[in-house]
């Protein structure tokens, strides 16, 4: 989960990162509100989980309450790369003297931990990753040791930070990685960390990304949830954890295993192009064990999506066999009634395939049909989609 930048410096506060003093807005007068408490020059800021949001005008610096008004009144409301800005931050203006870069990721390629760092922070840190490469430190970070002071010297040398700020960065960095391992986050970024005029370091802009598989030891992460974004099937498709993904397609998909279903997504895909460019409108893995239970949750929720227009069952039997499968499909069906109404393509393979088939064809339920191959119930179910 992708936090917003205001969650960002809370979760930075909670462990000491330095912040300035900030609050949320959702309307004008609540921004002014927020600025007059503040105080002084205030920074208007887009609250969008989408990066270069400085660049497209979500970031504007206010002199005074009247004007930070005027300003979360523009910037509300605005489209950030399709993102709709329904949040603002006012934080307390930094009068800034050097932007520095500092991040602390999941390597999953290389296995590790990874440091990025760079004192040329700022706005165009992707630029300079590009086209100047030897100003971004990269530095390796191994899960069991850390970041001790010995690694954040390290690290502060390699990026060449100036010795006067030296001390303060390294504290940052402790301070960033205690946020990273104790919330279980696989991204933290801030830029830019700032050097201010008077010479203290602050972190200005936050980014943190936790890892959802963590979830069941950070009961505190639930309240971070943007409940108004989450699409209303996938909620649903969670509360019964399953795995259920929103495309922008026609054909919905269901399938046993994350392997099968991937490559379910790539032949339907494939087979759409002869039939006016339909793809897939979702998919759903029902894992190892599909019980009726389970397809009938799974059923429901693809058939819930407007989008779709008909319905690819690929399934091979294994633990769960065929026949079990064939089973929970036709009860799911039952439990379904006239909820169910769009074409169900079926494709069944694998350990009891035969005894699976047989059911399904007892079954004669007017919206299933059976295909042999994968190829062919992926180009029916485009066939059925485009009509
Ligand atoms: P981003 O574009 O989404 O990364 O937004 P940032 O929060 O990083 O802000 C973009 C840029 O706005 C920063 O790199 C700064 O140059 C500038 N900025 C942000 N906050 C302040 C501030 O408090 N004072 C000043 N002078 N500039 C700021
Ligand atoms: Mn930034």
């Amino acid at each position: 989960m992708d936090l917003f930048e205001y969650q960002a410096r809370d979760l930075f506060e909670k462990h000491g990162v330095p912040v300035l003093a900030a609050a949320v807005a959702t309307t004008a007068d609540e921004a002014e509100a927020a600025a007059t408490k503040i105080g002084g020059k205030v920074v208007v800021k887009a609250q969008v989980k989408v990066g270069g949001r400085g660049k497209a005008g979500g970031v504007k610096v206010a002199e005074n309450p009247k004007d930070a008004r005027e300003k979360a009144a523009a910037i509300l409301g605005m489209d950030i790369k399709g993102h709709e800005v329904r949040i603002v931050m006012i934080a307390a203006a930094a009068p800034i003297e050097a932007e520095y870069y500092l991040a602390i990721l999941l390597d999953r390629s290389n296995r590790t931990f990874l440091v990025m760092a760079s004192v040329s922070g700022g706005m165009d840190i992707e630029e300079v990753a590009h086209t100047a490469p030897e100003k971004l430190a990269k530095i390796p970070v191994s899960a069991v040791d850390g970041i001790s002071v010995a690694k954040a010297k390290e690290i502060i040398a390699a990026a060449n930070f100036p010795s006067d700020v030296a001390d303060q960065v390294a504290d940052v960095l402790l301070k960033l990685w205690e946020v990273f391992q104790s919330e279980d986050a696989t991204l933290v970024e801030v830029n830019p960390l700032v050097k201010t005029k008077d010479g203290k370091v602050i972190a200005l802009d936050g980014k943190i990304t936790l890892d959802d598989n963590a979830e069941f030891r950070q009961p505190d992460h639930e309240a971070l949830v943007d409940h108004a974004a989450t699409n209303a099937l996938e909620a649903a498709a969670k509360a019964k954890n399953l795995n259920y993904v929103k495309l922008d397609g026609e054909v919905g998909i269901i399938g046993n295993g994350a392997g099968l279903v991937m490559s379910t997504l790539d032949v339907v895909a494939y087979a759409g192009t002869k039939h006016g460019g339909v793809r897939p409108a979702n998919f759903l893995d029902i894992g190892g064990g599909a019980s009726a239970q389970i397809m009938a949750d799974g059923l429901s929720i693809i058939l819930g999506d407007k989008d779709v227009k008909s319905v690819f069952v690929n399934v091979f039997g294994g633990i769960t066999a065929c026949d079990a499968v064939a089973d929970g499909i036709v009860q799911a069906l039952q439990l379904l009634g006239d909820k169910a109404t769009k074409p169900i393509v079926v494709r069944l393979d694998g350990n009891n395939v035969k005894e699976g088939r047989a059911i399904l064809a007892k079954a004669a339920h007017p919206l299933i049909e059976q295909a042999d191959t994968m190829d062919g119930a992926a180009d029916r179910a485009a066939e059925l989609a485009a009509k």
